[in-house]
């Protein structure tokens, strides 16, 4: 018979501490995402590493969500798993896009990994919309690497809005300014201090208060405003962010990934929030890269915390089109990976525990009651076939007061997943 406390000393050396594997140091990797629909490739741009590792401690090798791209990073003397990530980029987005059939280009992503004490295998891989991967890159990391950039940046100006925790035990979100002129400092820590109060009234963040850091990192620049191409607008601003991505007039993006990460060079960050200081109404969220939205605008308050719910949450939009039957995006007999739609291909793991047992799925909106939870028809830009949890959500419109309860239970097993 095997003692128990044999047993428990066996249980606890699978799980490896993160002192076992890793020095308190962030090692950011630099990608460009590149391709068209017919082919895709991955290369390795550059590494840097920076100050502390801001990032979850435990739960190491687990995913957060799988999103649209999966780093995994494996130790090269025995193959053991030392942590693994996700994310989604512009590069995903954009191969749906006529442009893609027809010009390869590439697309800045980047991902930060806790620092390795010995040599590592890092491999990237990225998945389509029907969940199969469909381009890998392997390439080892040796910590001593004399090539890694260590260059000591000078920290910009920042301002702690709100924090809850300590770096390695909260979420840190820092925030960033775009297009705001070294005068309009006070007006960007301003702003900064209004999405937080957004984001931080809506449930579950609300719940989760001490489980966060929030950051002002004052990138500002001589200019103001940003580029709005299809007036014939261009400004240097710093991340040089504009709308009309992919020619659509709101989409408001940045190509220059590695500029955001460099204005954060010293500051302790895991997820990143752009305000573009412009009246014009727009934004963007991608998961795990950033969040990119306008504070003159009268939607900001909704729209941050809807774009938060992109690039934190990993949520997709409930918002939908009558005349759209089909996307690309969203095969409709494949399970999206995002928690809050669904196409009832693999339901189980969504929201059914949230749902009373006499519901009707799907479900229809009745008049006498406003938001029961169910399965509504509508979702991820499609009208048939792909399902929401709710009438409304702030995944759906500016109006709405709240994340339904798919979101919201999506949120809160995140928030659980990177600090419990
Ligand atoms: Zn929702």
């Amino acid at each position: 018979m095997i003692p128990i406390f044999a047993l428990l000393i066996a249980a606890a050396a699978s799980t490896p501490a993160f002192d076992d594997n890793f020095v308190d140091r962030t090692l950011r990797i630099d990608y460009q995402l590149c391709g068209d629909k017919s082919a895709q490739h991955i290369f390795l741009a550059g590494m840097k590493t920076d100050s502390v590792w801001a990032g979850r401690r435990h739960r190491l090798t687990e995913l957060p969500l799988e999103g649209r791209g999966q780093l995994t990073m494996t130790s090269a003397e025995t193959g053991d798993t030392l942590y693994r990530t996700s994310f989604c980029s512009l590069f995903n987005e954009w191969l749906d896009t006529d442009e893609a059939a027809s010009v390869p280009r590439a697309f800045e992503h980047t991902v930060l990994v806790p620092m390795p004490k010995e040599t590592v295998n890092i491999t990237l891989t990225l998945t389509d919309p029907y969940r199969k991967p469909t381009v890998t890159l392997s390439h080892s990391v040796n910590p001593n690497d004399i090539l890694i950039d260590r260059t000591t940046y000078v920290l910009p100006p920042y301002r702690y809005l709100h924090q809850g925790n300590t770096p390695d035990k909260a979420i840190d979100v820092a925030i960033l300014a775009e297009g705001y002129s070294h005068d309009q400092l006070e007006l960007f820590y301003a702003d900064a201090l209004t999405a937080v109060e957004s984001i931080l009234s809506h449930r579950p963040f609300a719940d989760n208060k001490d489980n966060f850091n929030f950051i002002a990192v004052a990138s500002t620049t001589d200019t103001n405003d940003v580029s709005r191409p299809k007036d014939g607008q261009w400004t240097d601003s710093a991340f040089g962010s504009h709308f009309s991505t992919f020619y659509s007039d709101r989409y408001l993006t940045t190509p220059h990934v590695f500029a955001v990460n460099d204005a954060l060079r010293g500051i302790p960050y895991e997820h990143i929030i752009i305000l573009a200081n412009t009246p014009e109404y727009g934004g963007g969220g991608i998961y795990n890269s950033y969040t990119l939205t306008t504070s003159r605008h009268d939607a900001f308050r909704p729209v941050v915390t809807h774009e938060f719910g992109h690039s934190f949450g990993g949520l997709a939009d409930e918002y939908f089109h009558d005349n759209e039957v089909y996307t690309n995006e969203y095969p409709l007999d494949v399970e999206p990976w995002e928690r809050n739609v669904t196409t009832l291909a693999d339901f189980k793991d969504k929201w059914e525990s949230l749902i009373e047992a006499d519901t009707p799925i799907p479900t229809t909106i009745s008049e006498t009651d406003t938001n029961p939870t169910g399965v509504y028809e509508g979702g991820a830009y499609v009208a048939k076939g792909v399902y929401r949890s709710t009438p409304d959500c702030r995944m759906k419109t500016n109006t709405a007061t709240h994340f339904c309860p798919a979101c919201q239970l999506a949120l809160t097993r995140l928030i659980d997943f990177y600090t419990r």
